[in-house]
């Protein structure tokens, strides 16, 4: 937090009564180097992760230029109102929205309007959500009641354009957030469209956990001298959450997880899963298997998401079997654990994963299923988290299977030469690439007893033993990097 206060920064009066409703003492690092440069009407290229305080950062600025009538000064509460007045066509708005949110999930599009219902509560602006997943009727009203900001998630935003049910021609303010997910899905033509309809003369926000080329190349495009503010350090770490791998089979993950859940200190679980049929069907066992389980995916409906997040918000539900698209950007505190029960293919998908736990600032928990088919994966993540991952020894699920070219421990019996590029999860061979240590970290041991060697308890049943990979990410090695696909439906945020 910053030790300069929001008053500093420029945020006015009725804004800070709703900052201190929210119990907001200081502003955040990104607070504190945007809010100043967007109050004065620079574009802003943000770096940032969910958790940062962004949308405070952006939503601000937006309201406090929106309720002081800048730049289409000509209505009350500097709304733009239509001409016409009482004999204007019923389906034109009486005020048309001058700020656009765009965000790629319905999830955070949700928290994204709560954030602006909670600081702009004392403002005479009208917001609006508009995503996919419901019925378009209320949002249809919503908008012929005239917003003076809209949030939205692409794909249903353009759908109620191109029905003529929204202009967008009255644009001031644009914000495009959680870009490199917005392109991951898929969007990058759907936010093409919407941007040709805008005015050109507009403030523009971009923000990224992640700066990939082709969110740079969208940033260059669409950002007129912007403002470059980044609060997370180029390389993503997740320092504060303490992460373990067990390797073990595809078939045994299951009964390591329930072995796992005896735990009681594991009260609020998110565990992660690559595909909506498999979260399902997981959730259904796990129900099954008398753990009380919720499910969050794409192919839920936006009511049926809603109330799974909030039995897991308030305690109903201990599990919250998610995908990643489903729980991206989605702030729920007091997570005690993460378990990636399948490794994402996408390393930065780990960081954001791992991040809903240990979250405003608290410590936790990250475990990872490792089968042998996601090696590589745990391997891309060491490299661009460039941290080791802890290795979970002797559990009673250990893998029995040997990936290919890859011992549990020591070299290869066969004296087989090494793989060129090592596993950076695996444990250490001779004559592979290491990071600055070389190797040499040393093992931290858990004895047969139970105890580690400075006297603690260790914290899962199951396992006795665990090390600490050696070398962990593999730095000289420049990284390739992975074609970007689109890896999700569109349909995902409709
Ligand atoms: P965001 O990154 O915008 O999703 O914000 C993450 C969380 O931080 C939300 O729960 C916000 O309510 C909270 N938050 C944002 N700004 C502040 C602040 N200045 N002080 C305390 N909490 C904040």
């Amino acid at each position: 937090m910053s030790q300069c206060s929001f008053t500093e920064l420029g945020v006015a009066e009725p804004l800070l009564r709703a900052l201190r409703a929210e119990n907001y003492a200081h502003p955040t690092p990104i607070q504190d180097q945007a809010i100043p440069q967007l109050l004065a009407g620079k574009d802003l290229l943000g770096i940032a992760q969910t958790g940062t305080g962004k949308t405070a950062a952006f939503a601000l600025p937006i309201l406090q230029h929106l309720s002081a009538g800048r730049p289409g000064e000509n209505g009350t509460y500097g709304g733009k109102r239509e001409s016409g007045g009482r004999n204007r066509r019923r389906s034109t708005p009486r005020v048309l929205p001058r700020a656009l949110i765009l965000a790629p999930t319905r999830e955070l599009a949700i928290q994204i309007g709560e954030s602006f219902r909670a600081y702009g509560r004392r403002l005479p602006l009208r917001h609006t959500v508009i995503l996919g997943g419901v019925g378009q009727n209320p949002q249809v009203r919503a908008l012929s009641n005239g917003v003076d900001i809209l949030v939205a998630t692409p794909g249903r935003l353009l759908d109620l354009k191109e029905q003529g049910h929204v202009r967008l021609n009255q644009i001031s303010h644009l914000v495009l957030d959680e870009a490199d997910l917005m392109l991951d899905m898929g969007f990058l033509r759907d936010v093409r469209k919407i941007m040709a309809s805008l005015p050109a003369k507009r403030q523009t926000m971009l923000f990224s956990a992640t700066m990939p080329s082709d969110v740079s190349r969208l940033a260059r495009e669409i950002l007129n001298d912007p403002v470059r503010v980044e609060v997370s350090p180029r390389v993503i770490t997740v320092e504060q959450v303490d992460q373990r791998v067990f390797f073990t089979d595809a078939s045994n993950k299951r009964s390591l997880l329930t072995h796992l859940l005896q735990d009681a200190d594991m009260s609020r679980v998110i565990v992660f899963v690559r595909t909506k049929r498999g979260a399902s069907r997981l959730a259904e066992q796990l129900g099954k298997a008398g753990f009380p389980t919720e499910a969050i995916h794409g192919n839920k409906t936006q009511n049926a998401r809603q109330s799974a997040l909030a039995n897991f918000r308030n305690g109903r539900a201990r599990l919250l079997v998610a995908t990643d698209v489903a729980a991206r950007g989605i702030d729920i505190s007091g997570v005690s654990h993460v378990i990636n029960y399948e490794l994402p293919n996408i390393p930065e998908s780990y960081v954001h994963r791992v991040g809903r736990t240990a979250r405003a600032g608290a410590e936790g928990i990250a475990l990872s299923f490792c089968d042998s088919s996601e090696r590589t994966f745990l391997r891309d993540i060491e490299r661009v988290t460039k941290r080791p991952i802890t290795i979970v020894e002797n559990h009673l699920h250990q893998c029995t299977t040997t990936p290919r070219g890859q011992m549990p421990s020591g070299p290869s019996p066969s004296g087989r030469s090494a793989p060129k590029r090592r596993d950076a999860s695996g444990p250490s061979r001779p004559g592979s690439r290491r990071s600055g240590s070389d190797g040499n970290v040393p093992k931290r041991q858990i004895s047969p007893g139970g105890s580690t060697s400075n006297g603690s308890k260790p914290e899962y049943p199951g396992f006795s033993g665990e090390r600490t990979a050696p070398g962990g990410a593999v730095p000289s090695v420049p990284r390739k990097r992975r074609k970007r696909r689109s890896r999700y439906r569109v349909s995902a945020a409709r």
